[in-house]
């Protein structure tokens, strides 16, 4: 079956969600841990999608029901077929931290020459990835996706997917070692990304300051560096001590809206990718200084009695890491509160990676530390003087009673902390 014109009769609009069905689209029955989509397939042609597409053989002779073998297979294979198609630069951006930021201020700095089109969101997964590209538009000149991992071969099929022609891992770090089992199986997985460009005469930006990456791309023929001298694209940290200055390849101070001495390497990637593209060098400063993070990620809010550096939207130990390292640089007038919550998903090195994560605090100076969760117990076992909070709500309760003032407030923990619910208390 060509799905392929089915979907161009849509208008290129794709659904897979019966509560938000875009009128005219072309419904994807996926199955979930605890769903099967084809259960959902006629309501979705009720509600206004003109076909679905459905891998339940009772459905098969349903009208406006295009049976294929396996629904995510057939989404997939759309969104190679299409990215095929579209023939533009496509630019993947891998890695364990900072691909959201990175992806959007290549975004950023590419729109400033192109018809850009980035992953909306956190988009990054065998789902969210088709679904990124099959929205991508013909007008569009320029790709930017988001490729993410919990473990081996994954970012293998997202290329496969894809078919990027230009990549970027932002680094590798500690994050969802349940899935990977080491740092090596993090880089490992990750390496998937440079194999596909190496394999298919791709594009690699690599961050020569990066130990694993500098090493991994050794592979390599040829590749494009930054941000050190020699690079094909030098750049620098002018100043971490609140909003970060970064003295561009020209000279130029561009002073950004972003905090966090770990976000001049996500900087670096949009200005050496934007150089290579050609975006002229003040517009792409000009994209970097109005970039302002949003979502949780490194936010610098004024609340009515203090200053909070809202890191909550997720995190991991080398996450956690350069946030609490940055925040005890940081030159701030005021006391310095250290709000941290569980980092998930790392399996049986949970209890040591918060027990190290303790230490580290520990060769730190803050005038308060509060530790929140489960595994934060570990932590706590080696900090005595931090306080400890068995939920988000006891620390809720804390706030109240004795709340924070005039004092600079880092939240920082996983996704399921939830620690952005904190933010009125300050
Ligand atoms: P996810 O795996 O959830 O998609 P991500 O890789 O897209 O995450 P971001 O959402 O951009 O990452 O950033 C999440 C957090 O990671 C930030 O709030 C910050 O604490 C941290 N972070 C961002 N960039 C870096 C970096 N270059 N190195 C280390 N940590 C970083
Ligand atoms: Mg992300």
């Amino acid at each position: 079956m060509d799905l392929y014109k089915y979907y161009s009769s849509c208008g290129g609009v794709v659904s897979t969600d019966t509560r938000s069905i875009a009128k005219g689209s072309l419904f994807f029955a996926l199955r979930g841990a605890n769903f099967d989509g084809n259960r959902f397939a006629l309501e979705a042609i009720e509600k206004g999608a003109s076909y679905a597409v459905v891998d339940d053989a009772q459905l098969k002779d349903q009208p406006r029901c295009l049976y294929v073998p396996d629904v995510l297979a057939a989404l997939q294979g759309l969104a190679r077929q299409h990215s095929r198609l579209l023939n533009i630069p496509i630019i993947a951006v891998g890695g364990s931290n900072g691909k959201t930021t990175t992806k959007e201020l290549i975004a950023k700095v590419l729109s400033k020459k192109y018809q850009t089109f980035a992953t909306r969101g956190n988009l990054n997964n065998h789902i969210g990835v088709p679904l990124s590209l099959l929205s991508i538009g013909v007008e569009i000149e320029i790709a930017v996706i988001e490729m993410g991992a919990n473990g081996p071969n994954e970012i293998a099929l997202l290329c496969e997917i894809a078919e990027p022609s230009h990549g970027v891992i932002t680094n590798i770090g500690r994050d969802h070692l349940e899935g990977f089992g080491s740092i090596e199986g993090v880089a490992k997985a990750n390496s998937e990304l440079y194999y596909y460009l190496l394999n298919n005469d791709g594009v690699a930006f690599v961050n020569t300051q990066e130990e694993y990456l500098s090493r991994m791309a050794s592979r390599f023929s040829e590749y494009v560096s930054y941000p050190a001298e020699k690079d094909y694209y030098t750049c620098k940290l002018h100043n971490a001590d609140m909003f970060l200055q970064v003295q561009a390849a020209n000279g130029d101070i561009i002073q950004t809206q972003m905090i966090g001495a770990y976000n001049f390497n996500n900087i670096a990637t949009a200005l050496c990718i934007g150089k290579y593209f050609g975006v002229p060098d003040e517009a792409a400063h000009a994209a970097v200084a109005e970039y302002v993070p949003s979502n949780n990620r490194s936010q610098l809010l004024r609340t009515a009695h203090n200053t909070v550096i809202l890191d909550a939207y997720n995190a991991n130990p080398s996450s956690m890491k350069v946030s609490v390292e940055n925040f005890a640089q940081m030159r701030v007038n005021g006391q310095k509160v250290l709000v941290l919550g569980d980092m998930f998903e790392l399996g049986n090195d949970s209890e040591s990676e918060h027990r190290a994560l303790g230490q580290l605090i520990g060769q730190h100076s803050f005038d308060m530390v509060c530790l929140c969760g489960e595994a934060m117990k570990s932590a706590q076992a080696v900090l005595p003087q931090a306080v400890y909070f068995p939920t988000r709500q006891s620390l809720e309760s804390f706030f109240t009673v004795y709340p924070v003032q005039n004092a600079y407030v880092l939240l920082k923990g996983s996704r399921g902390m939830s620690l952005e619910k904190l933010v009125p208390l300050l």
